[in-house]
């Protein structure tokens, strides 16, 4: 999607080989008419696949799945990585490891808001080594639910995640995928020159 790696490009900062910061768009100051293209641009691709409901983790997923959410006229439902006094049983949960924060967190979503027949459209920001992809597709199969795909804003295409989302045998569709952040430069797959 070209408006999302002109962001990249031009807001994006990197950080280290293999971590980069969108604070500018997408992870702190959110730039709302971005993440409607990027919604839309989810939609497009999911909207013939039956999609019941959209799952994102909280927080930066949620800006990216609302409006594929709304354009697929699907309810959007987030996992919560912290307990709540309200949210206490009656619940999903898995365990991920955070790759950015680098440790372990419970997920959970209440059994309310994914049930059997549920066909469902799972969406992040980044996809790193698929840890909490597999997190949200546990919950979904957990709940006897069908994962319809996996949609990610930015893949990190030169860690685990998206091979062992394919090895698995997942959809995933990414928007943006970056080939590499060496030596502070942004390479995505698609401009490699062979
Ligand atoms: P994974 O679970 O695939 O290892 O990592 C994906 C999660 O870690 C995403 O939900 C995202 O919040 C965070 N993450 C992974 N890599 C990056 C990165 O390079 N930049 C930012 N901002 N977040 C990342």
């Amino acid at each position: 999607m070209q408006e999302l790696k002109n962001a990249i490009r031009e807001r994006g900062k990197v950080l280290s080989n293999d971590v980069l910061k969108v604070d500018t768009f997408l992870n702190h100051q959110i730039d709302t008419e971005l993440m409607a293209l990027v919604g839309k641009e989810f939609a497009a691709r999911f909207k013939n696949d039956g999609i019941t409901k959209v799952l994102t983790i909280e927080s930066s997923g949620i800006a990216p799945s609302f409006m594929a959410a709304t354009e697929l006229q699907a309810p959007l439902i987030f996992a919560r990585k912290k307990k709540s006094l309200t949210l206490t049983d009656n619940l999903l949960v898995s365990t991920v490891y955070s790759f950015t924060k680098q440790e372990s967190n419970d997920i959970s979503v209440s059994k309310d808001f994914i049930q059997g027949g549920d066909r469902v459209l799972i969406i992040d920001d980044f996809l790193a080594n698929g840890q909490a992809a597999f997190g949200l597709i546990e919950i979904v199969e957990q709940a006897g639910a069908s994962v319809a795909g996996i949609g990610i804003v930015i893949e990190k295409s030169f860690q685990e995640g998206r091979k062992n989302l394919d090895d698995a045998g997942y959809r995933v569709e990414s928007l943006a995928r970056l080939h590499d952040l060496n030596e502070g430069k942004i390479t995505f797959v698609d401009e490699l020159v062979s």
